[in-house]
């Protein structure tokens, strides 16, 4: 009898619920990217979850009085995009007046000009820390040495990351006080570059950095400014048509202020948060004790990956190949730097497996991505795991058997389409068009059966999904370069591109049962935007797209105005 009762119940609750109304209602042009792909009328939301996706008028029959009806005329309307490799933190800190840019510099002079301004407004002993250089889009193309720059800094140590963040350029106080002379040897994993007498040229790579940064002063900030910062960040995103970020690496302090932030309700984002990986102690009590589900009950925030670093980037050579650089004047037979030993790597993947957690190593180079999988395999072997969706961040030059290996692993590589463009520019001076072959290989990764999760690592690259979109199906640039398109035969379909920013981003961060696409009972993170970039005409139509509508959780938290 209680058995009955329980179902009738039940019977009278999915009948009230049908019969209920729905708070928002979209009309439009609904890609649901479903598993059909289908494309459908009109969506609705009830709370924070999709009611209802199908045609018009059975939609019509959810409107109830309070029920906030959007017809769009026609507009597309998607699911929310998900950055799966990005940096909130340094996008909503962008701003922040002690970090001294040097991007205007046109050449190492102007740059010059530009710290001397600047160390005449400090007292001695501060810091100048910052970065925005380049040497790639100087005239020359050299890296930067020291000396004049030391000339006119004796008594302000400067540290300036190179584009990227991998690599910096210090002058002497600052080289003076990490203790780095001609005869300190390279660190592990990093690079102290060299004049013909074996002096620094104040350019370090990798490790190289950390032997200068850890000397910052530390400063002490209170929450509220922290939160600020990520409150700017998950603002530009809404206006870009995010709905989710990966963020690629905190510590638990930053974890801890983005926690604070979804118990007083200011998360408007979902926050796919991975765990800097410490490169000592016991990982699996680190791990485990870090390790977060669910957190605040609406699949805000959870913590449930390592982020590490294996090799460093294409830009500073740093990116691990199997063959020597073809172009690198100062180091003879450059193959690249890892930060850790693979070793490493594989204690990682193990304690993971045994905590539950995913690892996301940075591994650009063919020989970083093949080295992670290498000691992937090893750990998997061990411990068997089936869904750890562990990934490879970045898998910028990867070459086919490795893919393969990928696949067969189960490992889900972490692309940046506007690193590819970005990149194109030098990879032929760095790799030559042999090896260029394997560069961005999505076409070979969509071949081989993988589901490439797709980000920006902003703020490297533009924070902008439509741009990664546009990047991921022409490899041009947004000018359109080259006109004949970089190895194209390795580019996205749009409907690819689409899920790379939806569903597979949505894979994985282990969401792809309540994010990722518009179905019934899945969370509601929807984007409407003014252009149809599934039936584009021209490419550029998909950059100059505006997002009219951003939805996160049923909310509205964009709307564009005029
Ligand atoms: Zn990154």
């Amino acid at each position: 009898m209680k058995k009955l009762l329980t179902l009738l119940v039940l019977v009278s609750c999915f009948a009230c619920e049908k019969s209920e109304t729905a708070d928002v209602i979209l009309y439009g042009k609904v890609v649901t990217v479903d598993d059909q792909f289908s494309i459908q009328e009109a969506v609705a939301i009830k709370n924070n979850k999709i009611v209802f996706v199908g045609n018009k008028a059975e939609a019509e029959a959810l409107v109830g009085d309070s029920t906030n009806v959007i017809d769009t005329n026609g507009k597309m309307i998607m699911p929310g995009m998900h950055d799966s490799h990005c940096h909130p933190f340094n996008l909503g800190n962008d701003e922040e007046d002690d970090f001294f840019r040097v991007s205007s510099a046109k050449n190492f002079d102007e740059m010059v000009a530009l710290i001397e301004a600047k160390a005449k407004t400090l007292q001695p002993g501060e810091w100048i820390i910052g970065g925005g250089w380049n040497q790639e889009n100087w005239p020359g193309k050299q890296l930067p040495v020291h000396d004049k720059v030391s000339a006119v800094t004796p008594n302000n140590p400067l540290f300036l990351y190179r584009h990227g963040g991998n690599s910096a350029f210090v002058n002497a106080k600052a080289l003076e006080i990490a203790g780095i002379t001609k005869d300190t040897p390279d660190p592990f994993g990093g690079k102290i570059y060299r004049k013909e007498n074996g002096e620094p040229t104040g350019f370090v790579s990798n490790m190289g950095n950390n032997m200068v940064h850890k000397h910052f002063p530390k400063k002490v900030r209170p929450l509220e400014w922290y939160m600020e910062k990520y409150d700017n960040a998950q603002r530009i995103c809404h206006e870009a048509g995010l709905t989710g970020w990966t963020d690629a690496g905190i510590y638990p302090d930053h974890i801890s202020y983005q926690k604070a932030m979804v118990d007083k309700g200011l998360l408007k984002i979902r926050s796919n948060i991975m765990l800097q990986n410490p490169r000592e102690g016991d990982l699996e009590k680190h791990f485990s004790k870090q390790r977060i589900l669910n957190y605040g009950g609406e699949e805000m925030l959870q913590v449930r990956s390592i982020k590490m670093y294996y090799d460093g980037a294409l830009g500073s050579r740093g990116a691990a190949l199997f063959k020597p650089y073809l172009d690198d004047p100062h180091i003879h037979n450059n193959i690249g730097n890892t930060e850790v030993p693979v070793e490493h790597v594989y204690d990682v993947a193990k304690a993971a497996l045994k905590t539950g957690m995913q690892v996301c190593p940075h591994a650009l180079g063919p020989r970083g991505n093949s080295e992670i999988l290498d000691a992937f395999e090893k750990a998997l072997k061990e411990n068997p795991v089936e869904d750890h969706r562990f990934r490879s961040e970045h898998a910028e030059v990867v070459y086919i058997d490795d893919i393969e290996r990928m696949a067969r692993l189960g490992v889900i590589p972490s692309i940046q389409p506007t690193h590819c463009t970005s990149d194109m520019v030098f990879m032929y001076d760095r790799i030559g068009e042999e090896r260029s072959k394997s560069a961005s290989p999505w076409r070979n990764m969509i071949k081989a059966g993988l589901e490439p999760a797709c980000g920006s690592d902003f703020t490297i690259e533009s924070h902008r999904p439509l741009w990664g979109i546009y990047a991921a199906v022409t490899r041009q640039d947004n000018q359109g370069f080259p006109a004949e398109q970089w190895h194209g035969e390795q580019k996205l379909t749009i409907q690819e591109a689409i899920k790379g920013y939806t569903i597979w981003a949505a894979k994985a961060a282990f969401w792809e049962d309540k994010l990722g696409s518009l179905e019934t009972g899945k969370l509601a993170d929807i984007v409407v935007l003014d252009t149809d970039i599934l039936d584009y005409e021209d490419p550029k139509d998909i950059l100059n797209t505006q997002v009219l509508y951003t939805i996160v959780n049923g909310e509205i938290v964009y709307e564009r105005k005029n």
